[in-house]
């Protein structure tokens, strides 16, 4: 099944862009995914096909138009229904590796690319989308945040990474930064490879990663690891309604 990518934006030139090489690339001229885009503007319907209008209340910049993108958006939902919408925005609900693998495990995806001060927040009232940030940074546009998004679930489509199983071991999949990567030359610099990674015991080479790997994450993500250990410590929510009736 291909997994279908439709890109709602001003500039339709940006795609494929950098998700036309390598393996994203492969995987799209193998139909593994394919790239849909939108031209927001299409759906203006002035003779000087306006998409965008001064900040209600004043200030700088301007704002894209509530009812040139519900057009947009319901165009683009009426030939993929099944596909959740998806708006980039640094006002949404940041990214996670979770989100990704359900979305990679969908049909496909509409993404929703803002510009200028971004969209006029009506359209998140009047139509069914989801709200997504790809970090606390203010990009000047939403296309790169999509290009990040797809690249994230391109990356998970069958057969497209190398070792099928190589996905579940990296940072986030278990709630934990990754382990520390080391290749040869053995000694450089002065620096060596630890010496447990060469030893051959597989056992302690576990052992060694998953200890790098936590104390990694409670020095370098104190947020991650306190969801971590919290949801290790609490038991899972439904367990806990479970309890609380007694
Ligand atoms: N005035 C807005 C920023 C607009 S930036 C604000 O302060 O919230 C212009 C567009 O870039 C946005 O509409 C959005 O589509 C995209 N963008 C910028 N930063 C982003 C981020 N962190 N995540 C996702 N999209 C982002």
């Amino acid at each position: 099944m291909t997994f279908a990518a439709k890109i709602l934006t001003l500039y339709p030139e940006m795609f494929p862009g950098p998700l036309g090489v390598s393996l994203a690339g492969r995987a799209l001229a193998e139909g593994t995914w394919s790239c849909e885009t939108v031209q927001i503007r299409d759906f203006a319907e002035d003779r000087h096909r306006t998409v965008d209008d001064t900040p209600a209340g004043g200030g700088a910049g301007m704002v894209l138009k509530v009812d040139v993108l519900a057009r947009a958006i319901d165009a683009a939902r009426e030939h993929q229904p099944e596909c959740p919408v998806i708006a980039m925005t640094p006002r949404g609900k940041p990214i996670s590796q979770a989100r990704i693998r359900e979305l990679a495990a969908g049909p496909g995806v509409i993404l929703v690319c803002g510009r200028f001060e971004g969209f006029d927040e009506r359209i998140f009232a009047g139509r069914d989308v989801e709200e997504v940030s790809v970090g606390d940074i203010v990009l000047s546009g939403g296309e790169c945040a999509a290009l990040m998004v797809l690249d994230a679930c391109i990356r998970l489509l069958p057969g497209v990474m190398g070792a099928a199983h190589s996905g579940f071991e990296e940072s986030f999949e278990n709630g934990l930064l990754e382990y520390p990567q080391f290749t040869r030359p053995v000694e450089w610099e002065g620096h060596a490879i630890p010496e447990v990674l060469r030893s051959g015991d597989h056992g302690r080479i576990a052992d060694w990663r998953k200890r790098q790997s936590e104390a990694d994450t409670r020095l370098r993500r104190p947020d991650l690891w306190e969801r971590h250990e919290g949801a290790r410590v609490q038991p899972a929510s439904g367990a806990r309604r479970k309890d609380e009736g007694k």
